[in-house]
């Protein structure tokens, strides 16, 4: 006899065998998910407190339109995430486009001809190399006279500290700390770790800008990185603080001064955060922040179910099935390109939206080789809905994260695992 919720599985083509799979798998996680429900119950209190701390009202969820001038709305909400993130201040507009142009507004904001950035953790993400102008492009800090230096972390994944102290000069304006791996295979950084590279960079130079690209690592943890010494953290809301609900937005929190230097680029000189009306979105950023401690848990339980089951399955995982979590996201390689395509396939099959449709390879601009990417998302582009893409190069990996709840996650990493029988690359 099958209960309903096998049946309805089985509706929705996953085979009893698959099932019983990620059961036995789930079973074994209990320990670790009630872990993530804690820190989850903790962060939903901070948001809470922050919303009350700020009084938001009903007026704060109306749009504004023109200029934006006494937008209640938008300036009530960037109270609630300087609270909740523990900073003087917070930007947070629907006119940030993503976080790359979050990150480009605090980057040019606060440094000046003459300037240099210090990247102390290797490379940073691939599209800060063309806002930088570590790959010549125009328009970047470096056509208007920044420079940028780099330290690579040590094999083993921890901070080269002697060579940081070497780098670091009287033009060393601003520090850029990458919290989260991105699709790169070093370590993502706990908050604690990061507390300690901004103590350590302090203490050579005090008044340097310590910036962290906090990119899908919110509500990871109890702490963000601005209650370790960041003067400013940076990050886009269709990712966690967004909830899922954001249909657009970044932010930028920190010291008042550098939040204000960041708003004077985004608008310009002398306008800075007094212009810009909210439109519409002022509701869904209220209760995407609110929901955003939830959706980031259930996002975090679907990378450790994703790990566990391919690990057990004989593939290589990065973080492993029991390395403690700092981002959402999971790396699993395959080796094949058929392994990468049956998967993002199958996270495809998953969704909500465009479930029909399957996903194939192509030379996407700006990459070396073809890749494949599984979106079925309401807001494009989202990748705190369940998304998962993978160039078709070797090691032959792809990259997953997402889900706005657990119980979605749980189903789309259990969809992979179907097409991944189905393709007779794995056998149960
Ligand atoms: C997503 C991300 C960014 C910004 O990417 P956008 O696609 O522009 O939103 C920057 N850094 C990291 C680590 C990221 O994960």
């Amino acid at each position: 006899m099958s209960t309903s919720i096998e049946r309805m599985y089985g509706t929705l083509g996953i085979s009893p065998e698959v099932l019983a799979f990620g059961r036995e798998i789930e079973a074994s996680l209990k320990e670790r998910f009630e872990k993530i429900d804690n820190v989850a119950e903790y962060n939903q209190l901070k948001v809470l407190h922050a919303m009350q701390e700020n009084k938001v009202s009903e007026a704060c969820l109306y749009p504004s339109s023109g200029y934006g001038y006494n937008d209640v709305g938008r300036d009530t909400l960037e109270a609630v995430y300087a609270t909740a993130f523990r900073t003087e201040a917070a930007l947070v507009r629907p006119l940030i486009a993503c976080g790359t142009h979050a990150l480009a507004i605090a980057l040019a904001g606060n440094v000046r001809p003459g300037d240099e950035i210090l990247s102390p953790v290797g490379k940073p993400y691939d599209t800060l190399e063309e806002v930088i102008g570590i790959r010549p492009s125009k328009g970047s800090l470096a056509e208007y006279g920044v420079t940028y230096r780099q330290v690579e972390l040590l094999e083993d994944g921890s901070f080269d500290y002697e060579a940081i102290r070497a780098a670091i000069n009287e033009r060393t304006r601003l520090v850029e700390i990458q919290r989260s791996k991105g699709y790169l295979t070093r370590p993502t950084f706990s908050v604690a770790q990061i507390g300690e590279l901004i103590a350590f960079i302090k203490s050579i130079k005090p008044d340097v800008i310590c910036m962290v690209d906090n990119c899908y690592g919110e509500f990871v943890e109890e702490q963000e990185p601005s209650e370790v010494g960041a003067d400013l953290i940076v990050g886009s809301l269709i990712k966690n603080p967004g909830g899922g609900l954001a249909p657009i937005g970044g932010y930028i929190a920190g010291k008042q001064e550098y939040v204000d230097n960041a708003a004077y680029r985004l608008t310009c000189p002398g306008l800075g955060r007094e212009v810009g009306a909210s439109l519409g979105v002022n509701l869904p950023f209220f209760q995407g922040f609110f929901l955003a401690p939830t959706v980031t848990a259930g996002a975090l339980k679907g990378a450790i179910f994703a790990a566990n089951i391919y690990e057990k399955l004989g593939f290589s995982v990065t973080p492993d099935s029991t390395q403690e979590r700092h981002d959402i996201i999971q790396a699993v390689q395959f080796g094949t390109p058929e392994g990468v395509i049956a998967f993002c396939q199958g996270i495809q099959a998953a969704a909500p939206v465009d479930s029909y449709v399957a996903p194939e390879p192509w030379a996407m601009p700006g990459y070396d080789s073809d890749v494949i990417m599984a979106a079925g998302a309401f807001v494009q582009g989202s990748s705190i809905e369940l998304s998962a893409d993978g160039p078709i190069k070797p090691p032959y990996t792809v990259y997953f994260q997402g889900g706005l709840t657990w119980e979605h996650a749980r189903f789309g990493i259990l969809m992979s695992l179907q097409k991944l029988c189905e393709a007779g690359i794995v056998k149960l």
